[in-house]
């Protein structure tokens, strides 16, 4: 599973890095970043919360 940031979209509240520091990284440009290109299935969980958190819906999956 690949995760993507829609940074048109992202605010950087960092509410993604809250939840998965292992997988996003918000960096000084207010942009959040993935660090992982694939994410090892034991995050899927909190990956996926993190994209039910996000206030601006920027991050999507993809399998
Ligand atoms: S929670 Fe959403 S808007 Fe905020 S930094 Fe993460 S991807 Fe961007």
């Amino acid at each position: 599973m690949k995760a993507i940031v829609d940074h048109s979209l992202c605010e950087g509240h960092a509410k993604c890095m809250d939840n998965v520091p292992e997988v996003f990284e918000v960096r000084e440009d207010d942009r959040s970043y993935t660090v992982l290109d694939e994410i090892p299935e034991e995050l899927r969980a909190r990956v996926e919360r993190a994209v039910k958190v996000c206030p601006r819906a920027a991050i999507s999956l993809e399998e």
